[in-house]
């Protein structure tokens, strides 16, 4: 999904509107394809003063389950998609900037990139979640067991 940004970068018009949906239903995260609706990508490019920026939300939610209980969950995101865009790298050397090549912004690759660095290592059903009971496999969420007392849940994070 290339953007052209000729028109832009060279002062014709101050900004374009980003209104798009991508299906990401393909890309795999952590072994597994959560993308199974699509991302709603939100915001505008535009020209100020000679400086250009891409300013934008993408909003969606995975298909995932939580890393110490195993429930399924749909946590809801949303990630900035915020940076200056150049035609050239001449004095910025900044990883803000991104490269624009031959006047086009691959936009669906870039808000991929950006999904892909904004979300977390862990996914958790609830900040508090008690996990599973490590002897019997209760979810402790729901029910407590007889088995010896399981590990502080905030220790046992530390190990898992
Ligand atoms: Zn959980
Ligand atoms: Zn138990």
């Amino acid at each position: 999904m290339f953007i052209q940004l000729e028109a832009l970068l060279g002062g014709a018009i101050e900004r374009i509107p980003l209104d798009y949906e991508f299906d990401f239903s393909a890309e795999e995260f952590g072994g597994v394809f959560p993308f199974t609706t699509p991302v709603i990508l939100k915001g505008e490019i535009r020209n100020t003063a000679g400086i250009v920026t891409i300013e934008a939300k993408a909003q969606f939610s995975m298909e995932v389950t939580c890393d110490r209980c195993a429930e399924d969950i749909r946590p809801e995101f949303t990630v900035d998609i915020e940076h200056g865009l150049v035609a050239s790298l001449n004095h910025e050397d900044n990883d803000d900037y991104i490269l624009v090549e031959d006047m086009k912004l691959d936009v669906e690759q870039l808000t991929l990139e950006d999904i892909y660095l904004a979300l977390p290592g862990k996914f958790l059903c609830k900040e508090d979640c008690k996990g599973l009971c490590s002897e019997c496999g209760a979810n402790l969420n729901e029910s407590s067991c007889d088995c010896k007392k399981p590990i502080d849940p905030r220790w046992a994070a530390l190990f898992d």
